[in-house]
């Protein structure tokens, strides 16, 4: 049975995170966005408030609160801006619920604990120069050597590359063995031959990091392989499910942000006589952001109830990520005509949502790879697996964190 109640916790984190958002983010924003600035002085007031690890069991330093709070925090968070719902998307969603899942007591200890509390950054790095959407493609190669690997070779387009601690990646200890060589690994930032490098002249989330990372023959622990040998490919997609959810969230807080502009210039401007509000042609575009906030909402809530009942929901994330970036991207689009040429400058926020959008609806699975993927599981030709490793249901059972 779905409950479409948001329960008090919900409430409570909604307006704290909405109150930080206007309070910290709202009035920098624009100058933070031209000056291509990260303020990571954000992550650690986040984590003061505990939501660096929103849905980390308390045990492991996290909340302990449900999944859906999550989605909440990343609405709210990208109403202010894109930039800091990708940080805690590749903190919490891509690393640390990684860790939660496939990480053993050891290296959750080791590295979800600290991340939980926000005391250290985790970053996620698949994507190589040539190999987006076909990981298959990557060149990265970890190579065994006893008690270590020796791991060569690169990522880029990485989120919080400058910023993180802790960086889970992944690279083949068997290329012969195509998606089936690929293991995961995490690099700290210290260990010799690992650098990060920015990137620079993005179209938009310029408030965010973005850069590459190298690795010159890093020696990398056996006890920082996650997983067995092997099962890195599977571990990468299983944290897509949980990054493409906060994504899905974060767009619903993109619409929101471009309806709640677009409701106030509709007050506020006049032509021919009335309100532009009163005008049909710019009601359907308010019509279709009210319908597709709702609809992204309920594409996200399905997905986080899924989560807290332990259901595998990988057809269901990629759905609701597909449906609200795009839905987001139209969504600033639409927010732009509404302000006219004004919607084009950077006096008011409604560009910056457009420049924003766009990297949701590439990052994280592209519109065409979910495109396909919803083909494929509506024609039967995709049908998902039992994972070694589920992520835990809510409420977290007392045992987590005890062993
Ligand atoms: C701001 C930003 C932040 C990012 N952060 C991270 C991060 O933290 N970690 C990380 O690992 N990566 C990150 N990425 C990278 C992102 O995940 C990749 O860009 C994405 O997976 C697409 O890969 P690609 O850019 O190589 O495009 P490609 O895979 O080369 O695709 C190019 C085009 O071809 C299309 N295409 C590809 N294959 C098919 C197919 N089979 N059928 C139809 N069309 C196809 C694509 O949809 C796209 O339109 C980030 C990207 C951006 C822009």
């Amino acid at each position: 049975m779905y409950d479409f109640s948001p329960s008090q916790e919900h409430g409570s984190v909604r307006a704290l995170v909405r109150a930080f958002v206007d309070r910290e983010i709202m009035p920098n924003i624009r100058a933070w966005d031209e000056a291509h600035h990260f303020e990571t002085g954000i992550l650690h007031k986040l984590a003061d408030l505990g939501m660096m690890g929103v849905c980390i069991p308390e045990a492991y330093g996290g909340a302990g609160m449900d999944y859906n709070t999550l989605a909440i925090v990343c609405e709210e968070l990208e109403r202010g801006d894109t930039a800091f719902r990708t940080a805690v998307s590749v903190h919490t969603g891509l690393n640390s619920m990684t860790m939660l899942q496939w990480g053993s007591e050891a290296q959750k200890q080791k590295f979800l604990v600290p991340q939980a509390k926000g005391e250290k950054i985790g970053a996620f790095g698949l994507t190589e120069p040539d190999a987006g959407s076909d990981v298959a493609g990557m060149n990265s190669m970890a190579v065994f050597k006893g008690d270590h690997y020796v791991l060569s070779g690169s990522k880029i387009w990485i989120s919080l590359s400058d910023v993180a601690d802790h960086f889970l990646v992944f690279a083949y200890t068997d290329r012969n063995l195509r998606h089936k060589g690929i293991s995961a690994f995490v690099v700290e930032r210290g260990m010799p031959g690992f650098s990060t490098r920015p990137i620079h002249g993005k179209l938009g989330i310029r408030a965010g990091n973005t850069g590459e990372l190298i690795f010159d023959d890093v020696r990398v622990p056996v006890e920082n392989r996650i997983g067995e040998e092997g099962e890195g490919f599977k571990i990468a997609m299983s944290a897509l499910d949980n990054g493409r959810f906060t994504v899905a969230a974060g767009a619903c807080g993109t619409i929101m942000a471009c309806l709640e502009a677009s409701l106030a210039y509709c007050e506020q401007r006049e032509t021919f006589g009335k309100k532009i509000g009163e005008h049909q042609l710019v009601q359907q575009m308010i019509a279709k952001m009210a319908a597709n906030l709702e609809i992204s909402r309920l594409l996200v809530a399905k997905v986080g109830w899924l989560k807290n009942r332990g259901v595998r929901n990988t057809r269901e994330t990629s759905l609701a990520k597909w449906v609200s970036c795009d839905a987001a991207f139209e969504a600033a689009s639409d927010a732009i005509q509404v302000h006219g040429a004004y919607g084009y400058s950077s006096e008011y926020p409604v560009e910056r949502y457009l420049r924003n959008a766009k990297a949701p609806v590439i990052y994280e699975g592209t519109r065409e790879i979910h495109t396909i993927m919803q083909a494929e599981y509506a024609l039967g030709y995709r049908q998902d697996a039992a994972l070694r490793a589920m992520l835990p249901a809510w409420p977290f059972a007392h045992s987590e964190g005890e062993a």
